[in-house]
């Protein structure tokens, strides 16, 4: 008989999990708690539009690139709907204090010449400091899909130094360093906490080629999900894991919101650790020492969303994402002064754009004294500050594209409260679990636990985002599965 999975939650970890054990011949259920799947690839309409949540530019979808491979591999490729993003300016900054603007284009010898006619004396520098970055990804064997018995304490030194001194390493000039760590809002950066690993992956998958998804990401959920349901496989959604029931150190069962029950031989949970431990009939399945850690490791930050639509042909269509800074030293501390906005493709995109997702770095801390209301109860105060913040960035967009508030029809906001409501993701962090390069142990969590029947898996283990996440849902299916299992069929 095949053995059971029942997965806890239905994100882009826990479908992907889905998807490969399936068609390995696992016999897999997903339980997820929204109506919809896909946890940051759901999308939702409003105004008649769909916009993402928290998918908006994607890595590793180019030719040969590892999601792609992937994809490939669980047999979806000709069904996902991605706009790759033109390399000859995949991002523009725009840096308020002197009003310059940088186009960044893509490519090893295009990101270093797209900065150097700013900095011609820095070419040599820049170059450099891109290799620097492919030498540090190099390192990580899932990243390319490589087999692997290597661990983190095999890394070079310049892996998990602090991003802000591996950057100095490399440029010389101060601007020059702030400017080429624009991308830290994609990794909840901090400068002189966050390891170099992580600024140089998500630079990395930046200069390899970036994508959108057309229509919406919610398709290739829906594309993941079908995998498994065609391996024989359920996906469940609009009823999630309620209470998890063990015995010793091992799980028997869960009961959901709707009562429920359902048992397999495995668990794997997509869901933030600190959503998972509360879920434990018997709180002492886990040692105590492991909860705590997982309550204490600090979490990334979280975000404002303005979702506009837009009146029509009132407003170019965006090629590029775009980044908006106050101020050069404002790049590593982007609360309140930094955003970035971005006009998601239509399946097909014409001139114009209808909408426009604008996305602030954001501390839950700013929100924390609304944290015990709910959705659709929250107070006056609380919508006020949301319409000061609204405000402000869209006063802050006419810096850039004059009269821009005569170009929208409607809006709605989201804040770290919504984040946190939709996801189970504490604090609403965007990236879940912050690394310290000061204490690489504390972030590391592994994909197995003590409980030999749970397994984790999601952007809180190993590494976020769009292409962090599947390659950790590899390890957690390996870790069922055998090592390199998945990776010898790539
Ligand atoms: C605003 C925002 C913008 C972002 N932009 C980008 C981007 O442009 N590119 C990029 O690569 N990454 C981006 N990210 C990060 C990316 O969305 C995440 O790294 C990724 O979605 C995390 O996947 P996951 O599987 O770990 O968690 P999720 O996708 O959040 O999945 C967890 C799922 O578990 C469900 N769940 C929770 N509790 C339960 C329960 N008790 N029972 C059942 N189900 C439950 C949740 O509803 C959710 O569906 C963004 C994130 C945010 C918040």
């Amino acid at each position: 008989m095949a053995k059971r999975a029942l997965i806890i939650g239905g994100g882009l970890g826990g479908l992907f999990c889905g998807a490969i054990l399936a068609k390995e011949g696992l016999q897999v259920t997903i339980l997820e708690k929204n109506a919809t799947i896909g946890g940051g690839l759901q999308s939702f309409t409003r105004f008649g539009e769909v916009y993402d949540t928290g998918m908006h530019v994607v890595g590793g979808l180019q030719e040969g690139g590892n999601i792609r491979r992937l994809c490939q591999w669980l047999g979806i490729w000709d069904k996902v709907h991605v706009r790759p993003i033109p390399t000859e300016c995949t991002d523009r900054l725009y840096f308020a204090e002197d009003r310059q603007y940088y186009d960044i284009a893509s490519g090893k010898e295009g990101f270093a010449a797209s900065l150097s006619k700013h900095f011609p004396r820095q070419h040599d520098n820049l170059k450099a400091y891109v290799e620097a970055m492919y030498r540090i990804c190099d390192e990580m064997d899932l990243f390319h899909l490589r087999p692997s018995t290597r661990d983190i304490f095999s890394h070079s030194e310049e892996f998990t130094m602090p991003a802000g001194s591996f950057i100095r390493q490399y440029i010389s000039d101060e601007r020059l360093q702030q400017i080429v760590a624009y991308v830290n809002p994609l990794y909840g950066g901090r400068k002189e906490v966050t390891p170099a690993f992580i600024h140089a992956t998500i630079s990395v998958l930046h200069i390899n080629g970036l994508s959108r998804f057309a229509g919406g990401s919610q398709l290739f959920a829906e594309t993941l999900g079908s995998v498994v349901k065609e391996h024989g496989g359920e996906v469940i959604s609009g009823d999630g894991v309620q209470r998890i029931h063990t015995e010793g150190r091992s799980i028997t069962g869960i009961t959901t919101r709707k009562g429920k029950h359902y048992a397999a031989d495995l668990y794997i949970s997509d869901i933030h650790p600190c959503a998972l431990l509360p879920l434990f009939d018997e709180a002492s399945a886990l040692p105590k020492a492991y909860r705590t850690r997982m309550q204490e490791i600090p979490n990334t930050y979280s975000a404002f969303l303005l979702y506009l639509k837009l009146k029509p042909e009132a407003f170019r269509y965006l090629d590029y994402t775009g980044y908006y800074v106050q101020g050069y030293d404002k790049v590593w501390n982007p609360m309140g002064s930094a955003f970035l906005y971005m006009t998601p493709p239509e399946i097909e995109q014409g001139e114009f754009s209808r909408k426009m997702i604008i996305a602030a770095p954001t501390e839950w801390q700013e929100v924390k004294r609304w944290a015990g209301t709910a959705i659709g109860h929250r107070s006056e105060d609380y919508k006020a500050w949301k319409q000061r913040k609204a405000e402000f960035l869209l006063s802050r967009m006419e810096e850039m594209f004059p009269r821009f508030k005569d170009c929208i029809e409607d809006l709605d906001t989201a804040s770290p409260l919504t984040i946190r409501d939709y996801y189970g993701a504490k604090e609403g962090t965007m990236f879940g679990y912050a690394k310290d390069c000061t204490n690489m142990a504390l972030s590391q969590v592994p994909v197995v636990t003590k409980i030999p029947n749970l397994l984790l898996t999601g952007q809180c283990v190993n590494l976020h985002g769009f292409c962090g996440v599947p390659l950790t849902a590899i390890n957690t299916c390996e870790a069922i599965l055998g090592p390199n299992h998945v990776i010898n069929k790539l």
